[in-house]
């Protein structure tokens, strides 16, 4: 069980399953990096897709995710990325609710966290993540902050890695010394790398924060929860 000691850790937060997770995967363990990944069970195929700047975008099917993820953690984003707030309190937990249990059959298990499609949320929303058992919930608003918050269910993130701040974020943090945990908490999508094609943000991040004794890399549940997985 990590129980913040060091005091700061680090933890990524990708979206939505793509093909392009397998290539951040293998960034990701090359520097003994550990995220959450938010998966949408429901769409849990390479049927459909989309495009971005040419790009084409896919969803992976399920045979083969559970050894693709191992090591990292797994968690909700719904069963269909809808807006949550959009939708009726029964929709809401079908969604939920559903998505966490598909998703703890198929990686065997338990799913503590999720992340917010489209990081929009309401408080019946919020009530219902409470009321499903999932323990933290994140947005998509950067803060720029290390700080943990008391309410992890309105959780909002560091930045995203295309924050023009990230790398003086990242070097604030190693020179931080702090007497309470603090958190460097990075968001995207894996295919935002390939649409911009700018891999070498995260090879530069990754290589500026990596193998520092004061920094523990780890899961989003680790950081927030001090547990596996
Ligand atoms: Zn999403």
């Amino acid at each position: 069980m990590y129980t913040h000691s060091p005091l700061k850790a680090l933890t990524f937060s990708y979206d939505d399953g793509t093909e392009y997770d397998r290539r951040l995967v293998e960034i990701l363990n090359r520097y003994g990096m550990k995220a959450a990944f938010n998966l949408n069970s429901g769409l849990l195929s390479g049927a459909g897709g989309w495009e971005q700047n040419g790009v084409p975008i896919r969803r992976m099917n399920v045979k083969g995710l559970p050894e693709l993820y191992a090591g990292h953690e797994i968690a909700v984003h719904s069963l269909t990325h809808p807006r949550l707030e959009t939708l009726d309190a029964g929709t809401v937990l079908n969604e939920l609710e559903q998505d966490k249990l598909n998703l703890e059959r198929i990686f065997h298990a338990p799913v503590c966290g999720m992340a917010y499609p489209y990081g929009s949320y309401n408080e019946t929303v919020v009530n219902i993540i409470r009321q499903v058992g999932l323990r933290y919930a994140r947005g998509t608003v950067s803060t720029h902050s290390f700080d943990i918050p008391v309410n992890l269910l309105t959780y909002q993130p560091t930045c995203h890695h295309k924050d023009s701040e990230l790398m003086n974020l990242a070097e604030q943090f190693i020179r931080l010394k702090p007497d309470v945990p603090q958190v460097f908490y990075l968001w995207g999508h894996s295919y935002e790398f390939e649409v911009n094609n700018n891999w070498q943000i995260l090879e530069d991040f990754c290589a500026l924060i990596a193998g520092r004794d004061d920094i523990a890399y780890v899961t989003n549940a680790q950081a927030f929860l001090g547990e596996q997985p």
